[in-house]
């Protein structure tokens, strides 16, 4: 059931079962999950389309390290930073995915904190149903799982293995929570509602009420007996900040939130350029193509668990994207538009070209 909170009334207080901030990917998912099964209310700061008006309240002092900035990384919007994937899967906007490694959940790999309190195994279950939510084939990340008569994967070393990321479309995992939701007798998904501070019980220990602000309209409130915060990895941190500091709520006593922000840099500075044009074709598992049963997957070039330990890192994957030769680009940059498609252009798809090794000359990793 939608609901604009622009048309609330003065003074409206409504009580839940469990009231989730922000309908992402992660918010829409549980309110999926939950339907039926207890009262729901999804609040999401965006309405169904773009406004630049949500979009501000993305905005936010930048300090430390250079970064793409909170605007180019976030959206405020039914379907959250969904808007933004750029990952182009059967012409569609897609996205790339893929679990956690078991050592991602240890401590070393770059982290000066604890573990995890739980590791990979605990999981599993999750995973594997994630893998169905989001329209992806078996929750198989290795390499051997996916190779195929001429795309094989080449033979790991230990330190470098090879695995692959599995990616889906957007649509492919939102229609189907959308219509869900929007069918559900249980779920309440309220737009245009920004929580703006979480009030916490006498103790300090249990969200007791969701301060609610509407563009245009008054201020509002939420009871629920459990409260989810998924609305986004800053927007999360900043709540809960602001709820330790202004509101007596014990939301940070570890002092860790908003210090584990994870991003994923990239590097582009390698570039590998086969010697042979048998090169090319024995390097086909590491372009995006089908695997069995159908699904999207791309191979990368994984670092094994001897790599991590040894070299204390945080995770890291290499992809390989191919570079159109100087030429081939000089041409391609005067044709109009639409001519454009038939010529190759960078990244991925280059396998589908015969004679790559004529059109390419190598690879970005
Ligand atoms: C260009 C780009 C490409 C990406 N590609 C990939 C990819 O290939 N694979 C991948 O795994 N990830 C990718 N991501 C990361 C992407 O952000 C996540 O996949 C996904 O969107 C996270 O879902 P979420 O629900 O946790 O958060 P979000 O999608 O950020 O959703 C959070 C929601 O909470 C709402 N909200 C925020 N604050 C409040 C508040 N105070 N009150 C109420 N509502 C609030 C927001 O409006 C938003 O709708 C990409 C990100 C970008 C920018």
């Amino acid at each position: 059931m939608l609901l604009d909170a622009k048309r609330f009334n003065v003074g409206t207080t409504l009580d839940t079962d469990v009231c989730i901030v922000g309908a992402g990917p992660a918010g829409l998912v549980l309110a999926a999950e939950l339907g039926g099964r207890c009262d729901v209310i999804l609040v999401e700061s965006g309405g169904d389309h773009a406004e630049p008006d949500a979009r501000a309240l993305n905005d936010g002092d930048l300090i430390g390290d250079e970064y793409a900035g909170l605007d180019a990384t976030r959206h405020r919007q039914v379907a959250g930073t969904s808007h933004l994937w750029n990952t182009s899967v059967a012409g569609a906007h897609g996205a790339k995915y893929v679990p956690l490694d078991a050592l991602d959940f240890q401590r070393g790999s770059g982290r000066p904190f604890g573990d995890w309190p739980f590791g990979l195994t605990e999981l599993h279950d999750d995973y594997a149903r994630a893998q169905h939510i989001c329209g992806l084939g078996p929750l198989a990340y290795d390499a051997a799982a996916w190779a195929q008569t001429g795309r094989e994967p080449w033979a790991g070393t230990g330190m470098l293995v090879s695995r692959v990321y599995q990616l889906g479309t957007r649509q492919a995992l939102l229609a189907p929570l959308r219509s869900a939701i929007d069918r559900s007798t249980t779920v309440r998904l309220c737009t245009h509602a920004t929580v703006v501070a979480l009030h916490c019980d006498a103790g300090g220990r249990r969200v007791s009420r969701l301060a609610i602000a509407t563009p245009g309209g008054t201020p509002w409130n939420v009871r629920a007996r459990r409260v989810v915060l998924a609305a986004g990895a800053v927007e999360n941190a900043r709540l809960l900040l602001l709820a330790h500091d202004a509101t007596g709520c014990a939301a940070n006593a570890s002092g860790w939130v908003g210090r584990g922000f994870m991003e994923h840099p990239r590097d582009r500075a390698i570039i590998l350029r086969p010697r042979t044009a048998e090169l090319y074709a024995a390097s086909r598992f590491y372009d995006l193509h089908r695997g069995s049963g159908g699904h999207w997957i791309l191979g990368r070039l994984a670092l094994g668990d001897a790599a991590l330990q040894a070299g204390d890192m945080p995770n890291a994957s290499a992809t390989l994207l191919a570079r159109p030769r100087v030429a081939l680009e000089r041409v391609r940059s005067v044709l109009p538009l639409v001519a454009r498609r038939w010529m190759p252009g960078g990244g991925h798809g280059w396998s589908q070209r015969a004679r790559a090794a004529r059109l390419f000359d190598g690879f970005t990793i």
